[in-house]
């Protein structure tokens, strides 16, 4: 399968680019991001013959129907890390908590985090590429703090490949931080930046982007490529589970397969929620994806006024971290699927100038056909934390933000999975 790009071709890339040249080098003509050229329908046999089939082999199989251009053995090896999960059997259980409430847990890997769900495998594939083509690798990642420790760990001693890590000073949990500063592997480096997420995930693109800087690299023998979700490469880790999730349902005996069901994502740069976007175009039965965020509420006000702005605002600090972002990546790559390449550039290149967009009523509409938002305020939060915990179920703050969506957004009594993205101990 090839990937195109999000705002269309400068006439100096190549039109169509492999898999492993995307994750190589994820930028794309115009500042924008590599997309699949289509992607493929899983159907209802499908998810009929992995009723039974395990993480592993779901993944392998949904790997395989991409037809990506990594080879077997490294795939295997990649996939083989979630045996090091908590339950080698199941990387991600889902709990029931309400009665239409499933929580899937996805945090049961090495960080404590849900970017182990695509980190990890997604540290085989790049540091195995860069050695099988004898290059060497600059791998940037900016992190709101989860990013930052997975990748820090997956890539940790591998060869032919170096991290830089840049997290806002101040702007994570005490756990996240130390989870970085504390690693003392010799090709990683962490940056702690005066300023937000926003900031240090600007300077990553810039830096991805900058024709000086890579020529300098250049002359060191050295390639940039980056560990956030502009990477395609840990997108596609991340629609796996929202399949897996769906087939947790159903041998839960909680739906019959084919019955449609809510995913309600606690969303940032909205990898997470993008992955679920294109399992269902893929063939998931999905009535909507609930977008959950906290104060900074910038999806929320997209989905519901279909209005992008970012004139007046400015990151708010809160108890959910991870989501404390407002330029939201991956909301482009929804856009290319929805309006185009034509419209994506115009839109998004008002963003970067303007700080600003407005999309027309009909895009709106597009947009809500698929997706329902709201925000949860800190003190929500907690109250939600409190009532999950009488009732037996502890969870983090993050996840919290998808009890508030799931009793907002939905319009039907169907069965809802929402994620938990980060264990209760970090924060
Ligand atoms: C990264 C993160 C999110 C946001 O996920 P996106 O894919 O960026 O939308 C939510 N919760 C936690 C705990 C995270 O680490």
């Amino acid at each position: 399968m090839n990937f195109i790009e999000t705002r269309g071709n400068d006439g100096e890339r190549p039109l169509a680019v492999s898999f492993s040249t995307a994750i190589l080098g994820p930028m794309a003509s115009f500042g924008g991001i590599y997309v699949p050229e289509s992607l493929p329908d899983l159907g209802q046999e499908f998810l009929k013959s992995h009723v039974d089939a395990s993480y592993k082999t779901l993944a392998r199989d949904v790997l395989a129907a991409f037809e990506i251009d990594i080879e077997q053995d490294v795939i295997e090896e990649a996939l083989n890390l979630y045996d090091h999960f908590d339950d080698s059997t199941n990387p991600a259980p889902l709990i029931k908590v309400l009665d239409d409430l499933y929580v899937s847990e996805l945090y049961h890997g090495p960080t404590r985090a849900f970017k182990d769900m695509a980190l990890q495998p997604f540290g085989i594939l790049l540091s195995s590429l860069a050695q099988k083509r004898n290059e060497n690798y600059l791998i940037l990642a900016a992190t709101s703090g989860d990013t930052g420790p997975a990748a820090l760990e997956t890539f940790k001693n591998r060869k032919n490949v170096q991290v830089a890590c840049l997290y806002p000073d101040g702007g994570t949990s005490d756990v996240q931080r130390l989870q970085m500063v504390t690693e003392d592997a010799p090709n990683l480096k962490v940056i702690g930046i005066h300023g937000d997420f926003d900031d240090a995930q600007n300077a990553l693109k810039l830096l991805l982007s900058s024709d000086s800087f890579n020529a300098k690299l250049k002359e060191k023998h050295i390639s940039l490529s980056a560990a956030n979700s502009v990477n395609f490469g840990r997108i596609i880790f991340q629609l796996i589970y929202h399949i897996h999730s769906y087939l947790e349902l159903v041998r839960q005996s909680a739906i019959e397969l084919g019955e449609k069901i809510y995913l309600d994502v606690p969303s940032g740069n909205f990898g997470n929620a993008l992955g679920g976007y294109y399992a269902m175009k893929m063939g998931l039965p999905v009535e909507k994806i609930l977008i959950a965020s906290n104060k900074n509420n910038v999806l929320t006000e997209l989905i519901n006024n279909g209005q992008y702005d970012l004139r007046e605002a400015s990151v708010v600090a809160t108890t959910s971290p991870a989501m404390d972002i407002l330029k939201s990546s991956n909301v482009e790559r929804i856009l290319y699927d929805l309006y185009g390449s034509d419209r994506t550039k115009v839109l998004m290149q008002q963003l970067d100038n303007e700080k600003y967009y407005q999309l027309t009523n009909k895009e709106l509409a597009q947009l809500q056909a698929t997706f329902s938002a709201d925000y949860c305020e800190d003190n929500e939060g907690k109250s939600y934390i409190k009532q999950a915990f009488a009732n037996g179920y502890l969870m983090d703050p993050h996840t919290a933000t998808c009890f508030k969506a799931y009793d907002s957004c939905r319009s039907k009594p169907l069965k809802t999975v929402a994620y938990s993205t980060a264990e209760w101990t970090k924060f």
